[in-house]
Formats: C-alpha cells, structure tokens, sequence
C-alpha cells in the first residue's frame, strides 16, 4: 500500500504546483494579509491545498478599500 500513498503525495504536489502556477499567471489571486503563513516565499506552494490557518478578511478588505479610494 506505499505505492497508494506515493500516488496521492505527488497528486497533491502536481495540484499544488499547477495552482502556483494559476497564480503566478494572475488566474488566481490570495486574500491573504502580508503576515500569513502562505507569504512565505517556499510555503506559497502549499496556498492553495492547504486551507487552514490562514490570516486572511480584515487586513486583505481594508488594503481592498484603500486601494479603491487612491483610483
Ligand atoms: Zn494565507
């Protein structure tokens, strides 16, 4: 049964990577504060399968409003 695991870390990290990639290309965009875990430059990697502990909504909304108010 190690083969099934093998097949579902590297799933993870060719999703990982594909989704790195999405964001890189601007089809994806993080919510996140500047703080979070996933700004980390190697743990950016994980942003998008790894959904927990994040810091995100109220830093990331009010950055949102002031960069709306400046256009
Ligand atoms: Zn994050």
């Amino acid at each position: 049964m190690r083969r099934v695991g093998l097949v579902l870390v590297g799933g993870y990290l060719l999703i990982a990577a594909g989704n790195r990639v999405a964001e890189h290309f601007g089809a994806m965009r993080c919510g996140c504060a500047e703080d979070c875990w996933c700004r980390r430059p190697g743990l950016s990697l994980f942003r998008w399968v790894f959904p927990w502990g994040h810091r995100s909504t109220y830093d990331a909304q009010e950055k949102a409003r002031l960069d709306r108010t400046a256009h």
